[in-house]
């Protein structure tokens, strides 16, 4: 039973690292962040596309190891459509998995549940966790950007 469920999760995350469907660039992106995770090597840069305070189109680029890569296409597919609240309480969700606690319920993960099998090696956990840390401090940039800096608030 263990073993079939690793096995599902290397499937699930070697398509995404494989055949992603959110790689690539946005030239009008409100958000454009990068981080690295240097214990692996990982290198995440994520462009957000936001209209109205929602998430309208989430691409990513960047190289290292399967697990940081097919995180990051989980998690650009789970962002898109999501209020920026709501990709905060996605984020947080994610977090809570990671440490092994049950997430809020009210949060649909989809696919990004299948890292959860990434826990037993608290040093993937690190590849798994730079998509949503570079996200988060995109966002936290972003409304700042948007308090100070003269820029229409968003509705
Ligand atoms: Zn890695």
């Amino acid at each position: 039973m263990f073993e079939q469920l690793d096995e599902l999760y290397r499937e699930v995350i070697l398509d995404h690292f494989k055949h992603s469907t959110h790689a690539g660039e946005i030239a009008e992106a409100q958000v454009k962040v990068e981080g690295a995770n240097p214990l692996c090597g990982d290198e995440l840069v994520f462009h957000l596309q936001l209209e109205d305070g929602r998430i309208q189109r989430v691409r990513f680029h960047g190289k290292g190891c399967a697990i940081s890569q097919a995180a990051a296409s989980m998690l650009a597919g789970r962002l898109e459509g999501k209020t920026v609240a709501e990709a905060g309480r996605l984020i947080e969700a994610m977090k809570t998995l990671m440490q092994g606690a049950a997430p809020d319920p009210s949060v649909d993960l989809g696919d990004l549940e299948a890292l959860a099998g990434v826990r037993k090696f608290p040093v993937r956990v690190k590849c798994a966790a730079l998509s949503w840390n570079v996200v988060e401090q995109g966002l936290t940039d972003y409304a700042r950007g948007s308090d100070g800096s003269g820029l229409e608030p968003a509705v």
